[in-house]
């Protein structure tokens, strides 16, 4: 425990954390936190996020814990809430940015630009040029346009060759397809980093996000060690950079992973001298972190049917359905209906639908889902909602996915 209490601390004084309200929750407190969230401002019925960074400290124990020698930056595209993003960085974890606003974002915490990689295979010229203007000088590339790019505008940046992983792990959304250099393009991209006098300093891959096997990590540490030795082959400076990217989930595939990694690395990198492992883990962190409160704004009964409509949707938090392949569920907590039972314990359920709140069919969350009857004004909430969930939210029809807020929260750290 010591080491956690440690850690929150730290936590608690991060940047974009510091000088914000925290609540400590007691065991099991989460959802009395929501209900009096929710009862302290009665007329507010607004969708809500509780970001709760006990059980992000939990996880970046977890991660030095099982995997100590792989540093991780943490991808900012996930879920870039400024109270999370401060927390990581107190934590001691780098970041992955794509793009100017990423970096600009994770700057204005105080982080220095070494703690960045700038891990987009594909970047626009204005964007290469704020990178060099601010001192961010590690990237990826995947072609020989991305070498003249960098060429002209940030010479002084290292690279690391993106290889397309041999097998996408079985990835909810395989990242394959879009980027990765094949095995015969190998060669000629570096010899064409090396003709513009760029340094390659290592490798990276992504083996899709969501990822369920993890014997993919093994075939692309293998690949990426067949790459190591052609940079030497072909007489180029000592590669010294693995970054073995993100598709970390928590539970099982976490723990086959940082097994599978940690064998993989003593099997093809053991005697390679000098080597920083990194990764660009998004999901693992931001998923558990969040909890999603939502309030029912309408109901319908049809038959035996229950409907219900939120105030957060497809064109929201819930794109994650649609973008992300995401299953979401929901458990009830009838604040208006049900005072004295509002989780609605023991209570017979219906079979029912939740629609998000625009005029589109397509804004349909759950069907045949059970739940209690339930009326407007209950709420609904949605557990592990931080990862691709508000970062890709629109603001269609008028509702706001940019005007949800999030409230901290911090269960005690527990050894997971
Ligand atoms: C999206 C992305 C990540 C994060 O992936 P997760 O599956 O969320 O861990 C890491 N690196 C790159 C280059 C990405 O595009």
């Amino acid at each position: 425990m010591g080491s956690g209490t440690t850690s929150l601390q730290t936590v608690l004084g991060a940047t974009a954390v510091k000088g914000r309200k925290v609540t400590n929750l007691s065991k099991d407190g989460l959802t009395d936190f929501i209900l009096s969230n929710i009862s302290s401002k009665q007329e507010v019925k607004d969708p809500f996020y509780v970001l709760d960074l006990g059980i992000l400290v939990s996880l970046m124990e977890k991660w030095t814990r099982t995997m100590p020698i792989v540093r991780p930056f943490y991808a900012v595209k996930c879920n870039p809430e400024p109270a999370f993003l401060g927390a990581l960085a107190a934590l001691g974890a780098g970041f992955d940015c794509a793009s100017r606003a990423e970096i600009e974002a994770v700057l204005a915490l105080g982080v220095s630009p070494d703690r960045i990689v700038y891990a987009n295979p594909c970047k626009a010229e204005a964007h290469i040029r704020y990178a060099a203007s601010v001192g961010v000088n590690l990237t990826t590339f995947d072609s020989r346009e991305e070498v003249e790019k960098i060429r002209k505008w940030h010479p002084k940046c290292s690279l690391l060759i993106r290889l397309k992983a041999p097998d996408d792990g079985g990835a909810r959304c395989p990242l394959g397809p879009k980027y990765g250099a094949l095995p015969e393009e190998v060669t000629p991209l570096l010899q064409a980093a090396h003709a513009a006098r760029l340094v390659v300093s290592g490798v990276s891959f992504h083996v899709g996000s969501g990822a369920t096997h993890s014997r993919a990590y093994r075939g692309a540490i293998a690949a990426a060690k067949t790459v190591f030795d052609t940079a030497t082959r072909l007489g180029m400076p000592h590669m010294h950079i693995l970054n073995i990217g993100g598709g970390f989930s928590v539970g099982h595939q976490y723990e086959d992973a940082a097994v599978t990694i940690t064998a993989a690395l003593q099997a093809y990198f053991a005697n390679y001298p000098g080597l920083t492992v990194i990764s660009e883990p998004g999901r693992f962190f931001a998923e558990t972190s969040f909890t999603l409160a939502t309030n029912i704004i309408g109901k319908r009964v049809r038959g035996e049917l229950r409907e219900y409509w939120i105030n957060d949707g497809i064109y929201g938090s819930m794109n994650c359905i649609l973008y992300d392949h995401a299953t979401v569920k929901a458990t009830p907590l009838a604040c208006s209906s049900s005072r004295a039972n509002p989780t609605c314990r023991g209570l017979r359920t219906y079979e029912s639908t939740v629609f998000g709140p625009t005029c589109d069919a397509l804004d349909t969350l759950l069907t045949g889902f059970q739940l209690p009857e339930l009326q407007v004004n209950d709420w609904l909430v949605f557990p592990n909602m931080g990862a691709y969930t508000a970062a890709a939210g629109s603001n269609f029809n008028g509702f706001k996915t940019s005007a949800i807020s999030t409230y901290l929260a911090f269960s005690t750290p527990t050894r997971s």
